[in-house]
């Protein structure tokens, strides 16, 4: 017996004659109260538990350089940074003026790192940095691989590789067709997304759960089965991506139309995937105002550790089987003050932690305490160009 997630009664779904099917609707109603109660538990204890830091110079992702950089507390020597090296586009700041070697695999995206380091530039001691711009890290402690202070800009704890803000906070994004140049630009996404989610206060937005991306990675199924099962209560759909071929690559079905950021904001529930790597659509999501869901905890980014599941966004297993998400949507459908608290939550940190001023300033940490942990003396290398 198939039964709703709602609170119906029995007679709703069997006859009168029918004890066995009165015992096991009682059943499902017990386990699914239990299951709830669990959820409210969570909640509140990760709520009694979160210390909001302050609004200042980015104290909400210092910790984490401190953590990445743990690794190299050493030294950071020669021999360490050739093999960094190796694996990346070299940059080098020397008396405040910024240089790269003339190859970058990814001419935008190296603009885009390149906008914070030459703001930060003038008041650097001099170093060098092995800047890695492809979609994965480097350096996996668990595949064997040796430790060398590659910077990218998403990871998981197996990677020796220091996180850096990603170039797409200014350019450089994925290109849709959306945003042919890239994403880019997240001060004045921002604005027009925050504008939008004025707009589509909590009370007007429509109770369904959203998705729209294409198929970077399979844990993505689940949602989009559910969607093609229940449309009213998700629509996620996928997307073509550059690498399209075939329906197949977007599950058997035409893709999907692509969604601008603003247009999220409709929905009370938004989900968020990795890719490759981490997905830079996580930070977008928070600005409508609306529910995160945020599924799988294993790829970061530098600010991903400051966001607390239940405290900001709703924690789901990339193993959540179509009828787990779907219990959950609907516990946030029948708690829908709940919901959006933490929806409010979850905009607000994104809103005073997240701004191009905490990227710059996160930049500037990270690069004095990398600095400091340099043994060797930086000797400007003749074969790099003057930046700026
Ligand atoms: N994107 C978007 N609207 C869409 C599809 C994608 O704004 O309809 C954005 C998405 O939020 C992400 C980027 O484009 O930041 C690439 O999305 P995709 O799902 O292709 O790959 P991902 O980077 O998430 O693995």
């Amino acid at each position: 017996v198939i039964v709703s997630v709602t609170s119906s009664t029995n007679n709703e779904f069997c006859s009168k004659d029918e004890k066995s099917c009165f015992e096991e609707h009682n059943k499902y109603s017990r386990e699914l109260n239990d299951w709830s109660l669990k959820i409210k538990e969570q909640i509140n204890t990760a709520i009694n538990e979160y210390v909001p830091c302050k609004v200042e110079n980015c104290s909400c992702h210092k910790s984490l350089i401190d953590e990445d950089l743990a690794p190299f507390k050493g030294g950071i020597t020669k021999e360490l940074f050739d093999r960094a090296r190796a694996k990346a586009t070299k940059y080098q700041i020397i008396d405040g003026k910024l240089y790269r070697e003339e190859e970058c695999h990814f001419p935008a995206r190296c603009a885009g790192v390149e906008h914070y380091l030459v703001a930060i530039a003038a008041k650097m001691p001099n170093l060098e940095l092995a800047l890695n711009t492809r979609d994965w890290p480097q350096m996996n402690r668990a595949w064997g691989h040796p430790k060398a202070p590659v910077l990218s800009f998403s990871k998981t704890k197996d990677y020796y590789d220091i996180m850096y803000p990603a170039w797409s906070f200014w350019e450089g994004g994925p290109a849709i067709s959306l945003y042919p140049t890239g994403i880019g630009r997240w001060d004045k996404h921002r604005i027009s997304i925050s504008k939008s989610a004025e707009k589509w206060s909590w009370e007007k937005k429509e109770s369904k759960a959203f998705f729209r991306g294409s198929r970077t990675s399979d844990e993505r199924d689940a949602l989009v089965l559910l969607s093609r099962a229940e449309p009213d209560l998700v629509d996620a759909q996928y997307t073509k991506n550059q690498a399209w071929k075939s329906d197949m690559d977007t599950l058997y079905a035409p893709p999907a139309s692509e969604v601008p950021f603003e247009e999220h904001c409709k929905y009370k529930y938004l989900f968020n995937y990795r890719g490759v790597a981490a997905s830079f659509r996580f930070k977008h999501l928070f600005l409508c105002k609306s529910l995160v869901f945020h599924v799988g905890d294993q790829w970061l980014e530098f600010f991903y550790p400051s966001l607390k599941p239940w405290v900001h966004y709703i924690p789901i297993s990339p193993r959540a089987s179509q009828e787990d998400i779907k219990k959950l949507i609907n516990f946030f459908k029948e708690h829908d003050d709940l919901a959006n608290e933490i929806a409010h939550r979850g905009f607000q940190h994104i809103w005073d932690h997240l701004t191009d001023k905490d990227v710059k300033c996160y930049w500037r940490k990270l690069l004095k305490k990398y600095a400091k942990l340099v043994t060797y003396d930086v000797v400007k290398d003749n074969n790099l160009k003057l930046i700026y």
